[in-house]
């Protein structure tokens, strides 16, 4: 599928819960805790037909994300579904990584890692904004940090393709620590990325003392380490720009929704949210209730087929988030 910008669609994200164990400020808005309720949220059988239809229109890759995936019901049941996908080649996980190393099976001798890791997911993404065990507290609402860790190194253990750790560039809150950020993934080996702030949930988060612009963290980072090298040669599957440090080789990503004005050539994109809407741009409040189609016994496979079409026939050619953009929805229902 290819919009009328020449985006070349073979990504579908999805959130399977707008529900989530952390409450981290950017993400969800403290004031409002209402979660969907279950009949809003797709099945998932409803995601599964919804992914195997794509995957006939050249979906090649999905990641399941929220809210916090591993928190609903039998998530492993859906992930094994998953794998049995044709024309899927990569199955990705969003995870704030407090659950990655629970026991998992009966008997418990396998970790949650290991059974998403068995169940074909090849890619996991975990949030880590600090090492700090306050801060982490402080920027999730809960004490969970020392979970995390553990995680990560279930994570490790399990054997994925790649493990890469998110944190969410904040002025006064990490920006001293982006020298042990990289550290950390350099002794294990991880691919770290640093994200922009984002208007998503909401406004107030987003504000100039709190926004640390990816330039900054660069210079900030070169400061310790010296020029970063840029790697055009690589690539994942995301807006995120790669540089190599000096001296040990180590790669890390900068993903600038706000400052990178390149930022929306390359989006391979779609999104659903856990209520069922397609969103092309995670940045325009565009979206569209495939939920009716799939709840309406007479549409078939063919009428969720048109359905994306359209959706992408509707892809913006950026976001709007430079553009005052207002967040009407939460990020934990639209799914980061
Ligand atoms: N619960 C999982 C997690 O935290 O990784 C998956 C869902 S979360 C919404 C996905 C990603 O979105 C996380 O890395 C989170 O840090 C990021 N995120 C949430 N709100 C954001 C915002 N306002 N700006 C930038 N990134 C944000
Ligand atoms: Fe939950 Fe992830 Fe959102 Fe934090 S960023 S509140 S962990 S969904």
């Amino acid at each position: 599928m290819e919009d009328r910008y020449g985006h070349r669609i073979s990504y579908l994200r999805v959130s399977i819960t707008d529900r989530c164990n952390e409450r981290c400020a950017y993400c969800m808005p403290a004031e409002e805790q209402e979660w969907l309720p279950r009949e809003d949220v797709l099945s998932y059988e409803e995601v599964l037909r919804v992914i195997r239809v794509g995957a006939t229109l050249g979906i090649r890759k999905v990641r399941i994300t929220g809210g916090e995936p591993l928190t609903r019901r039998d998530v492993f049941w859906f992930f094994e579904q998953l794998g049995r996908i044709e024309g899927l080649e990569d199955i990705g996980v969003s995870t704030n990584g407090t659950l990655l190393a629970r026991p998992a099976n009966e008997g418990g001798s396998l970790t949650a890692a290991d059974l998403l890791r068995r169940a074909s997911v090849r890619t996991a993404n975990i949030s880590l904004d600090t090492l700090d065990r306050e801060t982490y507290a402080l920027a999730t609402g809960r004490d969970y940090l020392p979970q995390v860790l553990d995680g990560i190194e279930a994570a490790r253990a399990a054997g994925f393709e790649s493990i890469k750790l998110n944190a969410v560039l904040m002025r006064g809150r990490n920006e001293h620590e982006l020298w042990d950020l990289i550290e950390f993934a350099r002794e294990r080996d991880l691919l770290l990325r640093f994200i922009e702030l984002m208007p998503v949930s909401t406004t107030q988060v987003l504000t100039e003392e709190n926004f640390l612009p990816i330039g900054e963290a660069r210079r900030l980072i070169e400061f310790r380490y010296g020029p970063l090298e840029p790697r055009r040669d690589f690539r994942t599957n995301g807006p995120a720009a790669y540089y190599r440090l000096p001296g040990t080789g180590q790669t890390i990503g900068f993903i600038g929704a706000m400052t990178d004005l390149h930022f929306c050539e390359t989006c391979n994109k779609l999104r659903l949210t856990c209520e069922g809407k397609l969103r092309p741009c995670l940045g325009s409040h565009l979206e569209f209730d495939l939920r009716a189609v799939l709840r309406d016994p007479a549409m078939t496979d063919a009428d969720v087929a048109r359905f994306f079409r359209e959706v992408v026939d509707r892809k913006p050619e950026q976001h709007e988030f430079r553009d005052n953009y207002q967040p009407n929805r939460k990020m934990i229902a639209i799914g980061g």
